[in-house]
């Protein structure tokens, strides 16, 4: 039997999510500034190295993969990065794979997702006008994504919708995004913009709607229930007594979920973040590539970056500046 992976803090971890690609086809404010420049092809680990990594993460204990970007779909050939990945749920010793994505591919892809075994799916969409999309991703089209939307929910994929709460945005979408995903059967998740990367001329601090706030209003209107389930994710939610809908409040920032955190997050080149919220980091690069066919190295530097994780991370908005900020963008680790 191989021992689990058990940080200094005594959390098991379980989860991993995996960048696939730095580079996307949309550039949200939030996220990217429009001129980026993105990673050679060099760098990143090939679909074969994405496979070796990830399944010794299952060999230590990881039941849940989650794959992101940057934009998962647009990295060519991914869909043999998931069939090949689909090998672990069939063998029971994966319980999930899944992904986050903005949606943009999925008309293309939501089938072939569902036959790589697949279930439930992460799409952002932060607001349903089009007007508004196409300056919030800058480079994105609502319509399309829609489309790809109906292809998931066609395909069978449970899907949960991820909307970045901003200030003066998409407040006034508060009701309408919940009625939109309560008619599709949907969850809705807000998340609170978070300090990554340097993203031009955004203002941090303007950006951020804290979803104290945001659950306030709802209240005004509904009689909200807190929830004691978790998804193995950050998010808590709360019930809609009058619709039954379950929404979901991710808030680094306003509350600390680390003590319960059970994931690590690695990059498209192969640097594990124990926490989205520290600048530390552990290349496991070189044990993958120097020793192609010996997992030993590659195991053991898993585990001692494991023994790094810290506590938590030291975002605060608190004092009017965006304090704690980390310089990578958030399409680097993966959100
Ligand atoms: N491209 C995919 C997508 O947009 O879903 C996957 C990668 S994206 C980095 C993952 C999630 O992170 C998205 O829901 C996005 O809205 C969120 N995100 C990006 N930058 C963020 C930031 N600075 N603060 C909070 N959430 C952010
Ligand atoms: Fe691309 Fe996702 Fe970042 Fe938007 S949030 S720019 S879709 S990686």
């Amino acid at each position: 039997m191989t021992a689990p992976l058990i940080d200094p803090f005594a959390r098991p971890i379980s989860y991993l999510r995996v960048s696939v690609t730095d580079r996307c086809d949309f550039r949200c404010v939030y996220c990217m500034a429009e001129n980026m420049t993105f990673l050679p092809k060099k760098d990143l680990l090939t679909l074969e190295e994405l496979d070796r990594m990830c399944s010794t993460f299952v060999r230590l204990g990881v039941r849940k993969l989650r794959i992101t970007g940057g934009e998962p779909l647009v990295r060519r050939d991914i869909m043999t990065f998931f069939r090949s990945m689909s090998r672990h749920l069939e063998s029971g010793a994966l319980d999930e794979l899944t992904l986050t994505t903005n949606g943009s591919q999925l008309e293309r892809f939501a089938g072939d997702l569902a036959a790589a075994g697949v279930k439930r799916i992460n799409v952002s969409i932060d607001t349903l006008d089009e007007e508004k999309f196409a300056r919030v991703t800058r480079w994105g089209r609502l319509p399309q994504v829609l489309r790809g939307l109906d292809a998931a929910l066609a395909a069978g994929l449970k899907v949960k919708i991820n909307a970045v709460a901003l200030k003066g945005f998409n407040e006034d979408e508060l009701f309408t995004l919940a009625e939109f995903c309560a008619a599709r059967g949907m969850d809705l998740t807000w998340i609170e913009v978070m300090p990554m990367g340097d993203i031009g001329n955004e203002d941090r601090v303007g950006q951020y709607w804290s979803l104290k706030d945001l659950r306030a209003r709802l209240e005004e209107r509904f009689t909200l229930t807190d929830l004691a389930e978790r998804s193995g994710g950050p998010a808590r939610y709360v019930r809609i007594e009058e619709t039954g809908q379950k929404i979901g409040f991710i808030t680094p920032l306003s509350h600390n979920f680390c003590e319960s955190c059970n994931r690590v997050r690695m990059t498209c080149t192969g640097q594990l973040y124990m926490c989205l919220g520290q600048e530390d980091m552990a290349d496991l690069r070189p044990a993958l590539r120097n020793h192609p066919s010996d997992d030993a190295p590659l195991e053991a530097a898993i585990r001692a970056a494991i023994g790094l994780k810290p506590e938590g991370h030291d975002f605060d908005y608190s004092r009017q500046r965006a304090d704690g900020q980390v310089s990578r963008h958030m399409s680097h680790t993966g959100g």
